[in-house]
C-alpha cells in the first residue's frame, strides 16, 4: 500500500510512517514543521521506501500530487495542544478546518480513503463518561478559546462524514484519547512530557486547577496499531471510532506523584491555578474516559501498554540524546 501521512513528522504521524515502512508500506510524508520536526524523521530519510514533503497541507499542487500518488490519506497535519490552541486561535482554526477542507476536496476528485484524526476533545465538558462515539458533544462558550480547537475538529468530522453520505468518498474518523509516548514535546502543554522533564530537571512539577481532574493515556504505539487496522478494515468506511485505553483513569495529581516516584525526583508538586495556567476563564475538562467497544467489536483493538510502562518509555526517551531536556 502507498500511504501519505500528513503531519507525517509529527509525534504520532512519525511513528505511524515507522509502523508502516516495517509492514511494507510506501510512505510519503507531508508536513509543513509548524509543531513537528524534521528530528522525528531523520532516520527515516535513508529507507527505499520513503519520501517527505515539506509544506502544508493547504498548497493545493502539492497536496494533490501527493494525493495521486497515495492509495490511502491518514490525515494527522493539525494544530494541537492546548496550550497553542489558547496561545494561537486564528491559526488552529484556519489549520484545523481549511487543512482538512482541502484534503477531502482532493482526495474526493480520485476517491482515495481518508482517515481523519481527530480528538477526545470533541466530547467537550460532557461528564457522561465513558464517551460512546454517539454521544453528544458538550462545549463551552465562544469567548473561552479552548472549545475553538473541539469545535474545529468537529467540523473536520461533519465535513468527513458529509463526503461519505453525499460523494461516497470512502473516509473514517478516529477520535484519539490522551496520546502519549517518545517524541511527545511537552512545548504544546500536554501533561506527561511535562511532568517527566519537570521531575528529570528537579523544577517544580506543575500541576493545573486542584489536580483532581483526571485523564485515560494512550502509548503511541496502540494508537498507530489502531489507525492501521481501521484503515485496512472495509467495515470502518463512514464511521466514527474512539482510540484510547480504559485500563486505567487517573487524576493528575496522583500522576505528578507517580512521575515524581518514578523519575526519583525530590521536585516540589505545584499547584496552579488554570486562570493563570492558561487564561482567564479557562474551563478544563473533569474525566475522560473512552468507551471501546466499538473499535473493539471491529477489529479487536485491546490497549497493550500499561501507564508505569509508558511512563518509563518517557522518561528513557527524555534521558536519551533525543530527548534534549
Ligand atoms: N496539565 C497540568 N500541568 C501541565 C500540563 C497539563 O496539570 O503542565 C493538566 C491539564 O490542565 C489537563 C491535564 O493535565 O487537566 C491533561 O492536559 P493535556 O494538555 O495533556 O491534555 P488534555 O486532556 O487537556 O487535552
Amino acid at each position: 500500500m502507498k500511504a501519505l501521512i500528513t503531519g507525517g513528522a509529527g509525534f504520532v504521524g512519525s511513528h505511524l510512517a515507522e509502523a508502516l515502512l516495517s509492514r511494507g508500506d510506501e510512505v510519503y510524508v507531508l508536513d509543513d514543521l509548524s509543531t513537528g520536526a524534521i528530528d522525528n524523521i531523520d532516520h527515516l530519510k535513508a529507507h527505499p521506501r520513503f519520501r517527505y514533503v515539506i509544506d502544508t497541507v493547504m498548497h493545493e499542487p502539492v497536496t494533490a500530487e501527493l494525493i495521486d500518488r497515495a492509495d490511502v490519506v491518514f490525515h494527522l497535519a493539525a494544530a494541537v495542544g492546548v496550550k497553542l490552541i489558547v496561545e494561537s486561535p486564528v491559526n488552529t482554526i484556519e489549520t484545523n478546518v481549511h487543512g482538512t477542507e482541502t484534503v477531502l476536496k482532493l482526495a474526493n476528485k480520485k476517491k482515495k480513503k481518508v482517515l481523519i484524526a481527530s480528538t477526545s476533545e470533541v466530547y467537550g465538558k460532557s461528564t457522561n463518561v465513558p464517551f460512546g462515539e454517539d454521544a453528544d458533544l458538550v462545549m463551552g462558550a465562544t469567548s473561552k478559546g479552548r472549545w475553538s480547537y473541539a469545535c474545529s475538529k468537529a467540523i473536520d468530522e461533519f465535513l468527513a462524514l458529509a463526503y461519505h453520505k453525499e460523494k461516497h468518498l470512502p473516509v473514517v474518523i478516529a477520535r484519539l484519547f490522551n496520546t502519549v509516548g517518545p517524541r511527545q514535546t511537552g512545548r504544546y502543554g500536554m501533561v506527561i512530557p511535562n511532568f517527566v522533564k519537570q521531575a528529570l530537571l528537579g523544577h517544580p512539577i506543575t500541576v493545573f486547577g486542584d489536580g483532581s481532574q483526571s485523564r485515560c493515556f494512550t502509548f503511541v504505539g496502540d494508537v498507530v496499531g489502531a489507525l492501521i487496522g481501521l484503515v485496512d478494515h472495509p467495515g470502518a468506511e463512514g464511521q466514527v471510532f474512539n482510540i484510547g485505553n480504559d485500563r486505567e483513569e487517573i487524576s493528575i495529581l496522583e500522576l505528578a506523584k507517580r512521575v515524581k516516584a518514578r523519575t526519583k525526583s525530590k521536585s516540589e508538586i505545584q499547584l496552579i491555578p488554570y486562570d493563570e495556567a492558561y487564561e482567564a476563564g479557562f474551563e478544563d475538562m473533569p474525566r475522560r474516559v473512552p468507551e471501546l467497544s466499538k473499535i473493539r467489536g471491529l477489529i479487536g483493538y485491546e490497549p497493550q501498554v500499561h501507564l508505569d510502562e509508558i511512563l518509563d518509555h518517557v522518561i528513557a526517551f527524555f534521558t536519551s540524546d533525543k530527548g534534549r531536556l
